[in-house]
This record gives C-alpha cells, sequence and structure tokens, in this order.
C-alpha cells in the first residue's frame, strides 16, 4: 500500500500524464482509498485549471521588483525576530524583578 507522502509527490507526473505504468495502480489503488489523498488531487486540478484558464492574465514580475520585495521580506522577519528577542528578555526582567520581590517580601516577613 502506497503512502500518503509517496502519493502526493507523485501527484504532479499524474496530472502530466508522466506517471510510469509500474506506478499507477499502486496511485490510482491509494487514491480511491484516501479521501485526504483524493481532496489534494483535485485541489491541484483546480489550481491548474485556473492557471491555465488566466495564463494570459498573469503578469511576471520583473527581477529587480522581485529582489525588492523579497528584501523587504527578509527585513520585516529580523525585525520580528529582534522584537521576539526584546519581548523575551523583557519577560525574563519581568519574571526575574517578580522573584526578587517576592523574596523581599518573604524576607520581611521572616524578620518579624
Ligand atoms: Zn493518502
Amino acid at each position: 500500500m502506497m503512502r500518503c507522502e509517496e502519493s502526493i509527490s507523485l501527484m504532479p507526473a499524474y496530472l502530466e500524464g508522466e506517471l510510469s505504468p509500474e506506478k499507477l495502480p499502486d496511485f490510482e489503488d491509494h487514491l480511491s482509498s484516501c479521501p485526504s489523498c483524493k481532496g489534494k488531487l483535485s485541489d491541484l486540478i483546480r489550481n491548474r485549471n485556473l492557471l491555465l484558464e488566466n495564463r494570459d492574465k498573469i503578469w511576471i514580475a520583473p527581477r529587480a521588483l522581485k529582489e525588492n520585495v523579497l528584501k523587504s521580506v527578509h527585513r520585516e522577519k529580523e525585525r520580528l525576530k529582534k522584537r521576539a528577542e526584546r519581548i523575551r528578555s523583557g519577560l525574563i526582567g519581568l519574571i526575574i524583578g517578580a522573584g526578587a520581590a517576592l523574596l523581599a517580601i518573604l524576607l520581611r516577613g521572616r524578620r518579624k
């Protein structure tokens, strides 16, 4: 029995009619018994048809624009990472501060 991973990896070849005759029966067997893969395949077919129908409307971005977009995505990712680090160290500071305050309260309680 073919596993989902393999079945998914064969889907593009299947759609192109390029799946080898040895694999085809196993693949179709798997599809008929696996609703998840069947759904994935019909999604793939739908997306491919959409793409084919709209081929003339698809605009290929110039290289410079692509690079600019990728660069700003990267910059934004770095910014978010730094912010997450700041929040994390802020939290640690807060926890240490709370611990110190608690300790101070406990120590004061003991002195009485
Ligand atoms: Zn499957």
